[in-house]
């Protein structure tokens, strides 16, 4: 065949398959499946957002001067070894294209964040899923499928989809006995909401280590996913790198202010941390009751099993919450569970109540 022709490795990838956002015959769904946070963002980022609609045949500022500051200033963290993005996902993306390409390994989780294995394929270099432990990333298996060719390692943590989490003890001995030249990727994209004490997102480890970067977003807390905004903390001289790399103008006129506003409200995160503690903690006493497995969680949703065969299984609960309005998340990787969102508090209770009717109902 004639015309253009992709990298070999691009037109064999698998097209990205995202999360349904409706059901056939259903008017306004409530939507469980993409961890939105359903406290809804800071009326001062809202405030912010508005009041910036009057600049916008401008560019932004390039480098989110302000934002930057105003993260530093909260996070006490060094501005210069700060980045933003459009989204963390952009950044998790800008850092795969900068150290790694054909031949090369990238390690992450088998049951992890599906961006990783995506764009580790999007430069044709070679993914590698390390099986988890206890839902969380194992350690000793990341360590032992380190090879030559080994470059980034992704750790999500708290990790996508299960929710489960590694103590900053932990981090620390997998960074021990990785060599210095591997890159190891904290993504933080759930730390605002975790309240275990042993937990660290990582910026102590970025400040000591010359091979590590922790990624944050503003789209899961501090509930502004619409306007695409993430950030970065890491050494200068990969800052410099991914500086190199990355759009001039890659946060909008409105998302630098509004993620500002965000990020110094911080009563509004306490409030919306206290609020997601306490329905991640009544949904899994409520689903466990019910004699369903959920999974531990430090992060805005739960990862919920099912029986793998019978009239109770996660597919036929999954279509009962579509029939009821609900939608929430099937993984392909784990097609005995399913992951749900906190949302409201009418939304919690009503995922309950629909799935307490789904495991007391009669069989079919
Ligand atoms: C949601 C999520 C992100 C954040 O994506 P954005 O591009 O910042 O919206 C990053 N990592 C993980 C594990 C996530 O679940």
């Amino acid at each position: 065949m004639s015309g253009p022709k992709a990298h070999d490795w691009i037109a064999d990838m698998a097209p990205y398959v995202p999360g349904k956002s409706s059901v056939s015959g259903v008017k306004n769904p409530v939507k469980l499946s993409s961890n939105e946070c359903a406290y809804g963002p800071s009326p001062k980022a809202v405030q912010a957002f508005a009041d910036a609609a009057e600049t916008m045949l401008r560019y932004p500022e390039g480098g989110s001067d302000k934002l930057r500051h105003a993260i530093a200033d909260v996070y006490k963290l060094d501005a210069d070894r700060l980045i933003c993005g459009t989204g963390s996902g952009d950044i998790l993306t800008l850092l795969i294209h900068a150290y790694t390409g054909p031949g090369d390994e990238i390690i992450y989780s088998e049951y992890g964040f599906s961006l990783y294995p995506v764009q580790t394929e999007a430069v044709g270099a070679t993914g590698v899923a390390v099986p988890n432990k206890n839902w969380a990333a194992d350690v000793d298996g990341i360590l032992a499928a380190v090879s030559e060719d080994t470059k980034l390692v992704f750790v999500d943590n708290p990790n996508n989809p299960t929710g489960a989490y590694l103590c900053e003890r932990e981090i620390e001995r997998l960074h021990a006995g990785l060599p210095q030249d591997v890159l190891l990727v904290l993504d933080g994209a759930y730390a605002e909401c975790v309240t275990a004490k042993d937990y660290c997102a990582g910026e102590r480890l970025v400040e000591r280590a010359e091979n590590v970067v922790m990624t944050r977003t503003f789209s899961k807390m501090y509930a502004l996913a619409g306007l695409r905004v993430g950030w970065a903390y890491g050494p200068r001289r990969i800052v410099d790198m991914l500086n190199r790399i990355r759009m001039p103008f890659n946060v909008s006129v409105s998302a630098q202010p509004a993620a500002a506003a965000a990020v110094q409200d911080e009563d509004h995160l306490r409030a919306s941390v206290a609020f997601n503690d306490e329905w991640r903690a009544a949904m899994t006493a409520g689903l466990t009751a019910l004699g369903l497995d959920v999974v531990t969680s430090q992060a805005n949703f739960i990862l919920v099993g099912f029986p793998a065969e019978g009239d109770k299984t996660a597919n036929l609960a999954n279509q009962f919450l579509n029939e009821h309005g609900y939608i929430v998340r099937a993984l392909s990787v784990l097609p005995d569970h399913l992951r749900i969102s906190v949302g409201t508090a009418e939304q919690n209770n009503a995922v309950i109540a629909i799935l307490t009717e789904f495991m007391n109902g009669s069989p079919q």
